[in-house]
C-alpha cells in the first residue's frame, strides 16, 4: 500500500493538531469543514470547504482517503452513518450518538455502574419545579454544548420563574457538585485490552472554559485508580477506537463523579505533545489508521496554558526556554472567549 490518506472532519485546532501528528508519521490528512476560515487549512495537506449535509462532497471526500475520523462532536450522525457505508469511520459514529447526547451519555454511564451527578431530563419549567430537589444546579442542553456554552446556573426556585427559555431543544438539570477538584484521563485504545492510557490531568477552568491543565493531578490513590480503570471500562464497553477523553468531578468528600465524556482528542491532553512520547494526536491518528501501538512512556511533568482572546499577542512575540512550547492555532480573527493558542511548560 502506498501513503495512506486519513480524512478528518473539522477544522479547528484539534484538527490542525491531527495533522501535525499525522505528518509526523508519513500520513497525508484531507480535512473537511463547513468553515471557509478553518485554521486546520494551514496544517492539512488537502482542505476540502463543505456543508456537512453536502452529499456530493462528502462522497469526495471519501474518494480521497482511506480512514475517516472527526475532531468535534456535533457532526449529523446521518453524515456520518453515509460515510461509514464507504469507508473505516472512527470512532464508530454509533458512539457519538450516545455521548453527543448528556442525557443518552448519563444513562449509559450509570448502567455500566459508574457514578454521574444527580440529573433529570428536562422539558419544561414545570419539570424544572418538579425537580427543584436538584437545585441549586446546572441546567444544559443535552445536545451541542461546549465550553459552558447552552447552560444556565439556577440556585434556587424562585429563579426558575425567571428564565427565558423556550424548551425547544432537550435539556437537562444537573445538581450542582461541590468541587474540590477537576480531573480529566486521556485514552487511546487500539482493540480489545489495547490501549494507551495516560496519567489523570487536573484542570482549572474559568467562566466554564479550560484554562490550565497540570500533568500529574493532586488526587488520592484511590480516585487516581479508580479514574483510570473507569476509562478504561468505558472504552472497552463503547469499543472505542482512537483517543478520547473522560472529565471528573471530584468532591469536597473525595467522591469522583463521571462528568462527560469526549470522543475525541480533547484540550487536557494538549500537554500530551511534550509530556509523553506518543502524543493524545499521534495515538489517536495511529488507532484510527490501523497502525502499531508504541509502548507509551512519560517523559516529564508539565502545565498547560490556554491562550484566550488576546492572550495570544503576548506570546506571539514572546521569546522561549527550551522547556517551553508554543502552539498559535492560526485563527484568523481574535475573539474574546477565543481559544487562540497553548503554552506548556515542562518541569524538568
Ligand atoms: P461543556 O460541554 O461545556 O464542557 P461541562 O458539563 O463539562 O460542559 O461543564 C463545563 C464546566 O462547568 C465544568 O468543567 C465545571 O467546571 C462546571 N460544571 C458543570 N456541571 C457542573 C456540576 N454539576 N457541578 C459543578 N460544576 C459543574
Ligand atoms: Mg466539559
Amino acid at each position: 500500500m502506498g501513503v495512506l490518506n486519513v480524512g478528518i472532519i473539522g477544522g479547528g485546532q484539534l484538527g490542525s493538531l491531527l495533522c501535525e501528528a499525522a505528518k509526523k508519521i508519513g500520513i497525508n490528512t484531507v480535512v473537511y469543514s463547513d468553515d471557509i476560515d478553518s485554521p486546520a487549512k494551514f496544517f492539512t495537506k488537502e482542505f476540502i470547504h463543505g456543508n456537512y449535509a453536502d452529499e456530493e462532497k462528502i462522497l469526495n471526500f471519501c474518494s480521497k482517503v482511506n480512514f475517516v475520523t472527526y475532531e468535534f462532536e456535533n457532526i449529523p450522525f446521518k453524515t456520518l452513518n453515509n460515510i461509514k457505508k464507504l469507508k473505516k469511520v472512527s470512532p464508530d459514529p454509533e458512539i457519538l450518538k450516545i455521548v453527543q447526547n448528556r442525557l443518552l451519555e448519563k444513562e449509559f454511564l450509570n448502567k455500566i455502574n459508574l457514578k454521574t451527578t444527580l440529573f433529570k431530563e428536562i422539558n419544561s419549567k414545570k419539570d424544572l419545579f418538579d425537580n427543584s430537589n436538584l437545585l441549586p444546579g446546572f441546567l444544559k442542553t443535552c445536545r451541542f454544548g461546549y465550553d459552558g456554552k447552552g447552560q444556565y446556573f439556577i440556585n434556587n426556585i424562585s429563579e426558575i420563574e425567571e428564565l427565558d427559555i423556550k424548551f425547544e431543544n432537550k435539556y437537562i438539570l444537573e445538581k450542582k457538585v461541590n468541587l474540590k477538584k477537576e480531573v480529566s484521563v486521556i485514552i487511546s485504545r487500539y482493540g480489545k485490552n489495547e490501549y494507551s492510557l495516560y496519567d489523570p490531568i487536573e484542570n482549572f477552568h474559568k467562566d466554564q472554559i479550560l484554562r490550565t491543565s497540570i500533568i500529574p493531578a493532586e488526587i488520592s490513590q484511590k480516585n487516581k485508580e479508580d479514574a483510570l480503570n473507569f476509562a478504561r471500562l468505558i472504552s472497552e464497553k463503547l469499543k472505542y477506537i482512537g483517543t478520547m477523553c473522560v472529565e471528573f468531578f471530584i468532591d469536597s468528600s473525595d467522591n469522583l463523579y463521571i462528568n462527560e465524556i469526549a470522543p475525541r482528542v480533547h484540550n487536557s491532553g494538549h500537554l500530551t505533545l511534550n509530556s509523553y512520547n506518543v502524543s493524545q494526536f499521534e495515538n489517536h491518528i495511529r488507532a484510527v489508521c490501523g497502525k502499531e501501538k508504541i509502548e507509551l512512556k512519560k517523559l516529564n511533568n508539565s502545565k498547560m496554558i490556554n491562550l484566550i482572546g488576546d492572550d495570544i499577542l503576548l506570546y506571539r512575540s514572546k521569546k522561549f526556554n527550551k522547556n517551553e512550547f508554543f502552539y498559535d492555532y492560526k485563527k484568523k480573527v481574535i475573539k474574546p472567549k477565543r481559544k487562540m493558542g497553548h503554552f506548556t511548560k515542562v518541569i524538568l
